[in-house]
């Protein structure tokens, strides 16, 4: 009977220094000893593609993409081969590969590339003469053999599409956390860590800002039905597994709580109530590329009403400047810009059969004085937008009031 693929991914911050690197290897080769066949997905080590990216802006503000492809690359071909050679010193048989090596296929979408095709021969060859395979995340190739990248957090995609090809069912994600938790453990200090959690779940809060696993990753896994294991890359105790149907514990509602900063909300004052107005707005943001986030209109007044919505924050120049032109085009009165807003969600499969969730959410902002300024929802999950200063604040108080540190 074949033995059973084990992938374990590490992340950049695991494989910040030669220290930590050896202590990977050591990881790695116990599980090799534990008899399994081990693939290995590396990131980049450290902020490594962070730094290669400012180094290309520092000549350039707008670097090619083809190259900018080509720079951010060499990031992971240096995890691997220098965990190649870790592996080697400890008398563990090993050998790397790059992402178009093993033959990952990608369209041509140069920083955002989708895998089209997954090799592997190479890998079961290596596996097969008893060595440890490590594969570079993040890049790929496409037809023309042009190398291309998986988008930010990519290595988490690479492993998940690997452990498909390669029929492994779980697959590890090594961290510099333990786990997924409740909230960010760094505003909620006593945030709990969760055993379980949905695919559904794990991709709102991926999403939301938790950044644990790369949201395609998540998205790849639940088509693909492979569980997913977060855990710590220096601890041996289980993490979180990340599944498909959880049931939401008796008397929860609310699994997690997210955040994020990096959004900026737009408004335009006055714009005619008419059919066709809101399909002119996003159409024009659409055509430039500028995701928008949660959207708002109010009720009209004297035939006008205004919209507003949110874009992440390094779109909001663009989609300013979008804004102005078409507020004198439509006769609408102006054009507001906030910076300073952020978002904070609640998530659950819980929610999908209790009702109230809001009620209490909202009522713990109250209670601290917090204004709602806009707000979101879908079958899991609800968004408000805050001030960003009470952004953290907002956290505390509604992990307070679910009661999210306890487990009962
Ligand atoms: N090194 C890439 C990044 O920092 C890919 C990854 O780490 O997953 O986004
Ligand atoms: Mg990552």
């Amino acid at each position: 009977m074949e033995k059973s693929i084990m992938v374990m991914k590490f992340g950049g911050a695991t494989l910040a220094t030669p220290l930590l690197m050896r202590g990977v290897a050591e990881r790695i080769f116990a599980a090799k000893e534990e008899g399994k066949d081990v693939v290995v997905v590396l990131s980049a080590p450290g902020d490594m593609t962070d730094e290669l990216i400012e180094k290309a802006k520092a000549i350039t503000p707008n670097p090619d993409e083809r190259e900018m492809d080509m720079l951010l690359a060499t990031g992971e071909q240096q995890s691997i081969a220098l965990m190649a050679i870790a592996l080697k010193a400890l008398g563990c048989d090993a050998i790397s590969f790059t992402g178009p090596q093993v033959g990952i296929v990608t369209d041509d979408a140069h920083s955002k590339a989708r895998i089209v095709k997954m090799g592997g021969e190479k890998i079961h060859k290596a596996l097969h003469l008893g060595k440890v395979a490590i594969v570079a995340g993040f890049q790929g190739e496409t037809e023309e053999e042009e190398i291309t990248t998986l988008g930010r957090g990519g290595s988490d995609l690479t492993a998940v599409a690997l452990a498909a090809a390669l029929k492994s069912e779980v697959c590890e994600f090594y961290k510099d956390v333990d786990g997924v938790y409740t909230a960010n453990p760094r505003v909620v200090p006593d945030a709990r860590k969760l055993e379980l959690i949905s695919y559904d779940e794990m991709l709102e809060m991926a999403s939301l800002g938790a950044q644990v696993l790369y949201h395609r990753s998540v998205e790849f896994a639940k088509k693909n039905n492979i569980v997913l294991h977060v855990r710590s890359s220096t601890k041996p105790d289980a993490g979180t597994l990340i599944t498909k149907e959880v049931q939401p514990m008796e008397g929860y509602l609310v699994t997690g709580i997210t955040h994020a900063k990096d959004e900026a909300k737009l408004t335009i004052l006055w714009v005619p109530d008419q059919p066709g107005i809101a399909a002119k707005i996003f159409c024009a943001l659409a055509e430039a590329d500028i995701n928008i986030d949660v959207i708002v209109q109010d009720i009209s007044e004297e035939g006008t009403t205004n919209i507003s919505f949110t874009v992440n924050k390094s779109d909001l120049v663009r989609a300013k400047t979008i804004l102005d032109r078409l507020a004198s085009e439509l006769g609408a009165k102006g054009v507001l810009a906030d910076e300073n807003i952020g978002k904070v969600s609640v998530v659950g499969v819980g929610m999908m059969s209790h009702s109230g969730v809001a009620a209490k959410m909202f009522s713990a902002l109250a209670e601290r004085g917090i204004n709602i300024q806009m707000i979101s929802t879908s079958e899991i999950k609800i968004s408000v937008i805050v001030a960003e200063d009470l952004v953290e604040d907002a956290v505390r108080a509604i992990h307070e009031r679910f009661n999210l540190s306890e487990l009962d």
